[in-house]
């Protein structure tokens, strides 16, 4: 991706690739003494608190906004959705047909009971996904949905996306929430994978989707150059560059999903703004604290 931009711009790219906590840190750590001009990394609530911690800045760009739906950016132009996945539920072929899916908070029926698995709470994703229900319905109905799962889990929750889905194919529960990618990831290795995914909340709030995205960092050397890579990123042209590396869906309403992602069909996304991933996460993490979900 970074060589098609040097190729077409002559603009040179260094990078260096990490977590995204150890990459604030550093951000933290280096101040006005960093090289680093963009943070890239996953899920909102990175880049919220990469914005609360001070160590990016507001871009206004124009393209930014046209390229880039406005629940998918944060609402103080610091950071920028520049693909999106959806943390959706997976379900055995064998054993479930999707009739009987609906919604996120029906995994809590008693119809799931000790057949549920779920990645740990631990993980962002996560985090981000009960911000998301608590920004959706309130703090109260959020927690009596997280109890719910918590009671159907088939066995303690895992410690990643794919292992949900093993554990899924290898019997020890029939239904999960995943991140797209990790299914397209496995699906590539396995084309006769006796998994689906399912789109929940078709009639109230849509399926709950996060970003990868980037925002410019509050001390760059050439904020110039980083604000035009970043509205480039966000192009149709490079739009599926960026998507497609992590079978991801381009954020940029005029670019088609790569047909292998296409292929797990359509959906009706939440609109919320996933600042909300950020604001309301350490409020989901006491709630699912509270809820037993580890
Ligand atoms: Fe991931």
């Amino acid at each position: 991706m970074f060589d098609a931009y040097t190729k077409e711009t002559g603009t040179e790219i260094t990078f260096i690739t990490d977590k995204a906590g150890p990459l604030l840190q550093r951000l933290k750590a280096e101040g006005k003494n960093t090289r680093a001009d963009l943070l890239i990394t996953v899920d909102a609530g990175n880049l919220w608190h990469a914005a609360r911690e001070g160590v990016l800045q507001r871009v206004d760009s124009k393209t930014l906004q046209a390229n880039i739906p406005a629940h998918l950016r944060d609402p103080d132009n610091q950071w920028f959705g520049l693909s999106l996945r959806s943390r959706t539920i997976v379900y055995s072929t064998e054993r479930v047909k999707s009739e009987e899916l609906s919604t996120y908070e029906s995994l809590g029926e008693p119809q799931w009971k000790d057949r549920l698995l779920l990645r740990t709470s631990k993980k962002v994703y996560n985090q981000s996904l009960v911000a998301m229900l608590i920004a959706e319905y309130g703090e109260e109905k959020a927690e009596g949905i997280v109890r719910s799962w918590v009671n159907n889990l088939a066995t303690k929750p895992f410690s990643n996306d794919t292992k949900v889905m093993k554990g899924i194919l290898a019997g020890q529960g029939d239904v999960g929430i995943v991140n797209t990618y990790y299914f397209g990831r496995l699906l590539k290795k396995n084309p006769d994978l006796k998994l689906a995914l399912f789109w929940p909340n078709q009639n109230s709030t849509g399926v709950h989707v996060n970003v990868s995205g980037a925002g410019v960092t509050k001390y760059a050397k050439h904020p110039q150059a980083a604000i035009k890579l970043l509205e480039w990123l966000s192009s149709e042209k490079a739009q599926n560059l960026f998507a497609d590396v992590n079978m991801e869906y381009p954020v940029n309403q005029n670019v088609k999903a790569h047909p292998y992602v296409a292929a797990w069909g359509e959906f009706k996304a939440s609109e919320q703004n996933l600042a909300n991933a950020g604001k309301l996460q350490k409020q989901a993490i006491q709630l699912m604290d509270r809820a037993d979900y580890r």
